[in-house]
């Protein structure tokens, strides 16, 4: 779970007012690097780029061919792990960084705990809250994405929609041929792991709609997600709820460093690391 309040201390620390100092100049305002990957991250792109007083790069890992730019600087591709990091950050003057990655980035928030804290940069993490099971809910919940493969032969799923990703198919391909798989992702996956599936391409955010017919005219019987939280494609769980269809729920991997749960915990965050004295 996110910790918010344990940010303030560590920020305001004499360490990381001297590093906030030291990587500003008078005609400079202080960098912020902004770890992009989630919907959080567009909105805090948009705000902070609002402000005369902060700069904002934001950083895509360049996974996603069609990539929405948000507003102020934009880099694509990774740094070469903790040390590459910590490394570009000097160099580019970063005076702290906002890791607004998507709540199940596997490496990429480990990199920025190590590289700010031998750097002495202030970081934040921005993590929004777990979906948690309501009255009606029928969740197996897995620690990974190998057992939730594992765990549809258990349950004797046929019809599985999976929203968990095209990159992180090849697990269901052990799954047993008499399972039929709607896979949904933002892009094709190339190669295709999977003999016996349909791609559907989309982005969210879904409606309860949309997902009922879905569910309904492809006789899902089962879904597999990861616990990303948010409600831009939490109407699959009510859905899911409403039908009776058993919700495969991958459980978040463990968080370190400090986090928040809101874009708006997180704007207070550089007003009080900057001394800003609004945020729009
Ligand atoms: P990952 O294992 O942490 O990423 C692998 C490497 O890609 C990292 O070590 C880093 O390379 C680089 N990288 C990751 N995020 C970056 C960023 N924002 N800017 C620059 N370089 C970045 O993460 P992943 O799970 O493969 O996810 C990759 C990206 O997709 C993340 O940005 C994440 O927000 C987004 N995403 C992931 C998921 C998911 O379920 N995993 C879902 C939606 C979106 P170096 O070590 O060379 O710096």
């Amino acid at each position: 779970m996110p910790g918010p309040a344990r940010h303030r201390s560590s920020v305001l620390s004499s360490t990381y007012a001297r590093v906030v100092a030291d990587r500003r100049t008078q005609n400079d305002p202080p960098r912020i690097l902004l770890l992009a990957g989630s919907s959080e991250a567009s909105v805090l792109a948009k705000r902070l780029t609002a402000l005369r007083e902060v700069s904002v790069i934001s950083s895509f890992a360049g996974r996603v061919k069609d990539l929405s730019l948000p507003p102020g600087q934009v880099r694509v591709g990774g740094f070469g792990g903790p040390e590459g990091l910590a490394r570009w950050m000097t160099d580019e003057r970063i005076a702290a960084v906002i890791d607004a990655t998507h709540p199940f980035t596997a490496h990429m928030p480990g990199h920025v705990v190590l590289a700010c804290e031998s750097a002495g940069v202030p970081h934040l993490r921005v993590l929004r809250p777990e979906w948690v099971p309501e009255p009606g809910d029928q969740w197996s919940v897995v620690p990974d994405i190998d057992t939730a493969a594992q765990t549809l032969g258990t349950l004797g799923a046929r019809r599985v929609l999976l929203t968990t990703g095209r990159q992180e198919l090849a697990p269901f391909a052990v799954a047993g041929s008499y399972i039929w798989f709607v896979v949904r992702c933002i892009e094709k996956p190339e190669p295709m792991p999977l003999a016996q599936a349909e791609v559907l391409l989309s982005r969210g955010p879904f409606s309860l709609g949309g997902e009922t017919a879905l569910m309904r005219s492809h006789r899902i019987d089962t879904i597999v997600t990861k616990n990303s939280g948010g409600s831009a494609t939490a109407p699959k769980l009510e859905a899911a709820r409403q039908l009776g269809i058993t919700v495969v729920m991958i459980a978040r991997p463990p968080t370190i460093g400090p986090s928040v749960g809101t874009t708006g915990q997180a704007l207070d965050w550089c007003r009080d690391l900057f001394g800003l004295s609004s945020v729009p």
